[in-house]
């Protein structure tokens, strides 16, 4: 049987002894910290890093943010992925300047009532910009618990879930529960990996999974949907320095964010003749001079999509319903999504601009 109180301190002095230096673990506030939990939801906090500066350069505040417009937020948001999130930024910071005057909340009620916020978001800034005890558990928690109590069940399951806030509820009764929660976090990022170091780990001791050799097999998941893979032939037409794009709608998967045009095939490569056949489709109309650019693969939720593009120089500007002409100038400064944005980067618009 766990003492839980016997961790408390062992699991403090770690955190503080071996925490790791990020910009957001500075000059916390609220705001900061919501908007790097956010962020540190997407990807790993050493990619963070960048993007959260940037992003207090352009948006130091909750006001700031309400008085972006979305573009900004999303042109600011472009590389981390599932753009839903900058959205959801943008229209909490709505909420919290229209309903609370600006200030964000400090009641885990509020929190929640709040576009965007999850029990882990609201959690995470109760604990960490404002000094309150509340859960969060997010994946690096719910392994080390999961871990060391032991929790052989399906970790999707309610009544997992239920003991997994038990068990961390049991770890928060200490002085001080935002930095336990802190070092819980750490500990699950940096030791207790999917391959944890257990040799390195302040609870090696005590560690239930450890004992029982098991610490590789948890905690135990759902086994994962099978990847799908798209094959996608991307036309970049160009006619006087513009380029044709389109604004992906709003119930779309990449709600407002552009792409080039382009068309589903069943697999690669394709070839030449048949590129220019398929664009002279799409355009109904004959192709000027073209040339195949380098592939891309990106993946989001359980697609993986690989990128053909090929570009096509115009001799008009051409009419697509639902699609733009966009100058190259212009072009740059729009939120495009991953894969785009690669092909975007790989034509040399980015060093056009700053030439001229
Ligand atoms: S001893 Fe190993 S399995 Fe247990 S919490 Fe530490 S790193 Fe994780």
């Amino acid at each position: 049987m766990i003492n839980s109180m016997s961790v408390i301190p062992i699991l403090e002095t770690w955190f503080l002894e071996n925490k790791r230096s990020f910009p957001w673990r500075e000059n916390k506030n609220p705001y900061r910290v919501w908007i790097s939990e956010v962020m540190l939801q997407q990807t790993r906090a050493s990619v963070v890093v960048p993007y959260f500066e940037r992003w207090m350069q352009l948006f130091p505040n909750v006001k700031a943010l309400y008085n972006a417009s979305l573009d900004q937020v999303i042109k600011a948001w472009e590389g981390l992925g599932y753009y839903s999130r900058a959205r959801n930024l943008h229209a909490a910071a709505t909420e919290i300047v229209e309903r609370f005057s600006g200030s964000i909340p400090s009641s885990y009620a509020e929190l929640m009532s709040i576009r965007g916020f999850g029990p882990y978001t609201a959690g995470a800034v109760l604990n960490f910009g404002f000094h309150k005890k509340a859960i969060a558990i997010d994946g690096n928690v719910l392994r080390v618990i999961s871990r060391y109590f032991l929790i052989e069940e399906r970790v999707d399951r309610t009544s997992a879930r239920r003991l997994i806030e038990d068990k961390v509820d049991s770890l928060l009764k200490g002085d001080r529960p935002w930095v336990v929660t802190e070092a819980l976090i750490e500990l699950g990022a940096t030791v207790c990996l999917p391959k944890p170091r257990c040799e390195m780990c302040p609870l090696q001791e005590s560690c239930l999974a450890r004992k029982m050799n098991k610490a590789e097999l948890l905690p135990l998941k759902k086994i994962k949907e099978k990847t799908i893979q798209l094959f996608r032939f991307v036309m970049i037409f160009e006619h006087e320095g513009h380029v044709l794009v389109q604004r992906r709608g709003q119930n779309e998967v990449m709600a407002d964010l552009y792409e080039f045009p382009y068309i589903e095939v069943d697999r690669f490569p394709i070839r030449l003749k048949k590129m220019k056949d398929l664009a002279k489709r799409f355009l109904s109309e004959e192709v000027g001079s073209y040339k195949k650019l380098e592939g891309v693969s990106h993946s989001f939720t359980r697609y993986k999509a690989h990128l053909l593009p090929c570009l096509f120089q115009l001799k008009r500007f051409a009419q697509v319903p639902s699609f733009e002409w966009v100058s190259i100038e212009n072009l740059v400064s729009l939120p495009f999504s991953s894969g785009h944005r690669y092909i975007l980067k790989s034509l040399g618009y980015y060093h056009k601009k700053q030439d001229e």
